[in-house]
This record gives C-alpha cells, sequence and structure tokens, in this order.
C-alpha cells in the first residue's frame, strides 16, 4: 500500500493539474480538491474499522485492503453523479464524480504498490496488481511528488492560492 500522504497528496495534485490547464479556478472550486483528497484517503477507513472490530471480537482479523478497496465504490459514486448529473444536480453530481475519481486513485496507487486481493469485491478474490516492490521507496515517492507539485505552483505563482 501506498503511504496516506502520498494518496491524499497524488489525488490533489492531479486533480489540481485538470483544473489548472482543464477546467479553471472558477468551474472547479477550492473545496472538490479537498473532498478529493480525503477520498483519495478514505478507503483506508479500513484500518480504524479494524481496531475497533478487533477491540469488539478479540480476533486477529485484519479488514484493510478489503472491501473497501473494491472498484465497487468508485463505480458507485460516479453512478450516484451520473444520475445526479441528468436531474440537473450539477454541484452533488461533481462532488460525487470527485469523490469516484479520488477512491479510484487510491486503488490505482495500491495497485500500483502490489495491490489487494478484493479490488473486484464481491465478485471475485484475485490480485492482479504488478509486484514492481516499489513500496519500498514509499518515502522518496512522496517527496518526489510534493516537490514537484510545489514547484509547478511556484512556477505558475500559484502558491498563495494555498495560504
Ligand atoms: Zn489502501
Amino acid at each position: 500500500m501506498a503511504l496516506a500522504v502520498t494518496h491524499v497528496i497524488l489525488t490533489i495534485v492531479i486533480l489540481d493539474i485538470f483544473r489548472h490547464y482543464v477546467w479553471g479556478r472558477h468551474k472547479f472550486p477550492r473545496y472538490l480538491l479537498v473532498i478529493g483528497g480525503v477520498a483519495g484517503l478514505f478507503p483506508d477507513i479500513d484500518i480504524p474499522l479494524t481496531w475497533i472490530y478487533k477491540f469488539l471480537t478479540g480476533t486477529g482479523i485484519s479488514l484493510h485492503g478489503t472491501f473497501t478497496h473494491s472498484l465497487f465504490f468508485p463505480l458507485l459514486f460516479l453512478i450516484i453523479g451520473a444520475v445526479l448529473h441528468y436531474n440537473k444536480n450539477i454541484k452533488w453530481a461533481g462532488i460525487c464524480y470527485i469523490i469516484a475519481f479520488g477512491w479510484f486513485s487510491h486503488l490505482t496507487l495500491d495497485c500500483l504498490y502490489g495491490g489487494y486481493k478484493d479490488f473486484l469485491w464481491p465478485l471475485f478474490v484475485v490480485n492482479f496488481c504488478p509486484q514492481w516492490g516499489i513500496g519500498q521507496h514509499a518515502t522518496s515517492i512522496d517527496a518526489i511528488i510534493l516537490v514537484a507539485w510545489l514547484v509547478h505552483e511556484e512556477i505558475h505563482n500559484k502558491i498563495k492560492d494555498y495560504m
């Protein structure tokens, strides 16, 4: 699995690049970046859920990398967003799309780091992700993403957007 910071920062960076080059600041308010960043980390809610589960049951079973790491959830939010969009509820449709994207980016990143077996929950249990062993470089990857983004923001004189 990728580190928590990677999940948040990479999702925000990708969304911010689209905000900068495609959608524009006014069509893509900053709160959507925050929602995207939180959604980018949200599937790891199964870590505190594991603590609670272990506390309540006294078992050693870990829920991490199970159902919250399924493509089912980003697909669900995509469909809800499409329905809201169809009903002209553009604001909430956008929020659902961003949650779907953040969730999907989490799963993609975890997959690149080696993955889990429940991406296709509840249909199949299979890990089709590449085993490159890049997880051992996790903190370096964090640093590279953060520095590249800071340089990009500084070049475009947009650091003040975050202050
Ligand atoms: Zn994860």
